[in-house]
C-alpha cells in the first residue's frame, strides 16, 4: 500500500550501463545491515555480508541485540530515549516514516513476515506542557492510522491509575517478532543472491579497508557492526544501553489476551543506585501469542549474565504489574526468559555518514533503542548515498 507519506523503496537503480555490477561488503548482521543488505540487492547491487554472529531461528539466550528488540516502532525520540539532538531528532522522523510505510507492506502477511500493526498506547504520568501540540504536529506530519489522543484511553485500557497516569495516546504502531523477521530478512537477501560469510573483523576498518575490499571484491565497505563500532569505527561516543525483556505468554490464560502495545516513560527510576537510568515500561504483545516486558534503561553496563532475581529487572517485573494490574497473574514460574540486552547507543545520534578519513566505508550504527524503527529509513538513505557516489565516480572513486 502506497503511503503519501513514504519514499520509494524499490527504486531499482537502473545498473545496465555500468560496466561491472558494483559489490558491497556490509559489516554486520543484525536489523540494520541486513536491511542496508536487502535494500541495496533490490536496487541490483552485489553484496556480502560479513558478521560474528547471526539472528538465530530458534530465540535462544545467546541472541544478538536484533533478537532482543522489543521492536515497537515509535516516533521519535523513543521511551528510552537519549536520541536528544533537535537536528538528528528531525532526521529520526523521516527515516522512522519511510521504515513504517515498509513494515505496513509486511503486515499484510504477519505470520510469514514477523510484522504486525497494532493499536499502541503511550502513556503520561504529568501532564506534559505541550504535549497537545506536539501530538497535533506529528499527526500533522504523519497522519498515523487510529491515531487518538484522550485521556480516557486510560480507563478504557484498564492501567491504573494510582501510579499517576495522566494523559494519553494511542495510533496503529509495527510491532516486530524479530525472530521471524530476521529470518525472512535473511531469506529475501538469499534469494537475491546475497552472500553470508561467518568472521570477525577485529581493529580500526580504516587501517584495512583496501584488505577487505580486496578479499571481498568490494568496491565499498558498510559498517553495521552496531556496538563494535566502538572499536571498528574507533568511536568513543558508542556506548551499551543495557535492556531487558521478560517473556509471558499471551495466550488469555493468565489474563484476557493483550491485542495492543503499552508504554509509558519516566514513571520512577527502576534503577534506584544509577540517577542515570532513565526508565519506563512498556507491555508489547508478540507474535500470535507472548507478551514481552519492558523497561530497564542502564547505560555503559556490558554484563548480560542477569536472572530475575537481579533487583532492577525483579523491580521492573513489579512496576509493570503495578502499571498494568491484569499482570498480577503473573508469577516467577509465567516468565518463560530473561533476555538481556545491550543497545547500540551513541551520545549525539545515530551515525550515518562517509568516513571522513576513509570515504569507502560508509557507517550506519549507533541507533540505540530505535534500530528497528530506523531500519529501513537509515537503509533508503544509505543506498541513495552511494547511488550518488557511484554516479559520480570521477568525484568519488579516485578516493575509494
Ligand atoms: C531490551 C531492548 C529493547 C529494544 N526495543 C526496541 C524497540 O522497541 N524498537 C526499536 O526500534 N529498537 C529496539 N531496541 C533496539 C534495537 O534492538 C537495536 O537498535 C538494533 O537491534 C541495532 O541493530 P544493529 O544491527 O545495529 O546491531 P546488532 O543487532 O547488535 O547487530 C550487529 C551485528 O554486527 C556484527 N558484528 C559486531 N562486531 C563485529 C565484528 N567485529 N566483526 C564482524 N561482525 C561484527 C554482530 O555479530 C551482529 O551481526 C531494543 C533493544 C533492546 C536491547
Amino acid at each position: 500500500m502506497a503511503l503519501p507519506f513514504t519514499r520509494t523503496f524499490e527504486n531499482k537503480k537502473n545498473l545496465e550501463n555500468t560496466p561491472k555490477v558494483p559489490h558491497i561488503l556490509v559489516i554486520g548482521g543484525g536489523v540494520v545491515g541486513i536491511t542496508s543488505a536487502l535494500q541495496l540487492l533490490n536496487k541490483g547491487y552485489k553484496v556480502t555480508v560479513v558478521a560474528k554472529e547471526f539472528a538465530s531461528p530458534v530465540a535462544s539466550g545467546k541472541c544478538i541485540t536484533s533478537e532482543i528488540a522489543g521492536a515497537l516502532w515509535e516516533w521519535p525520540p523513543a521511551v528510552c530515549g537519549r536520541h536528544t539532538d533537535e537536528k538528528s531528532l528531525e532526521r529520526s522522523k523521516v527515516w522512522c516514516m519511510d521504515s513504517y510505510g515498509k513494515f505496513m507492506e509486511l503486515a499484510m502477511k504477519p505470520k510469514e513476515t514477523g510484522a504486525y500493526l497494532r493499536q499502541s498506547v503511550f502513556y503520561f504520568k504529568d501532564m506534559v506542557e505541550d504535549l497537545p501540540a506536539q501530538l497535533d504536529k506529528m499527526n500533522e506530519l504523519c497522519h498515523l492510522p487510529g491515531f487518538r489522543h484522550d485521556s480516557k484511553l486510560i480507563e478504557e485500557t484498564a492501567v491504573n491509575t494510582d501510579t499517576g497516569v495522566v494523559d494519553a495516546y494511542q495510533h496503529m504502531a509495527p510491532m516486530v517478532d524479530t525472530v521471524v523477521y530476521m529470518q525472512w530478512l535473511y531469506k529475501q537477501c538469499k534469494d537475491k543472491g546475497c552472500r553470508f560469510v561467518h568472521d570477525e573483523i577485529k581493529g580500526l576498518l580504516r587501517d584495512q579497508a583496501e584488505g577487505l575490499k580486496r578479499k571481498y571484491k568490494a568496491q565499498l565497505i558498510f559498517n553495521c557492526s552496531g556496538l563494535s563500532a566502538k572499536e571498528l569505527a574507533g568511536d568513543e561516543d558508542v556506548y551499551p544501553l543495557r535492556g531487558c525483556i521478560l517473556k509471558v505468554r499471551n495466550d488469555g490464560s493468565l489474563m484476557p489476551k493483550l491485542n495492543h502495545s503499552m508504554c509509558i516513560s519516566l514513571i520512577e527510576d527502576i534503577d534506584e543506585s544509577k540517577k542515570d537510568g532513565q526508565s519506563f515500561v512498556f507491555i508489547l504483545p508478540r507474535g500470535e501469542d507472548k507478551l514481552w516486558l519492558g523497561g530497564m534503561v542502564q547505560p555503559y553496563q556490558w554484563d548480560r549474565n542477569l536472572t530475575l532475581d537481579y533487583p532492577p529487572i525483579r523491580r521492573m517485573f513489579e512496576k509493570v504489574k503495578e502499571f498494568y494490574p491484569p499482570l498480577r497473574n503473573y508469577g516467577d514460574e509465567d516468565v518463560e526468559e530473561v533476555l538481556v540486552g545491550l543497545r547500540p547507543a551513541r551520545k549525539g545520534n545515530v551515525r550515518l555518514e562517509w568516513d571522513p578519513v576513509c570515504p569507502s566505508i560508509l557507517h550506519n550504527y549507533g541507533h540505540g533503542g530505535s534500530g528497528v524503527t530506523f531500519s529501513w529509513g537509515c537503509a533508503i538513505e544509505a543506498s541513495a548515498m552511494v547511488d550518488r557516489v557511484l554516479k559520480r565516480p570521477q568525484i568519488y572513486l579516485s578516493k575509494l
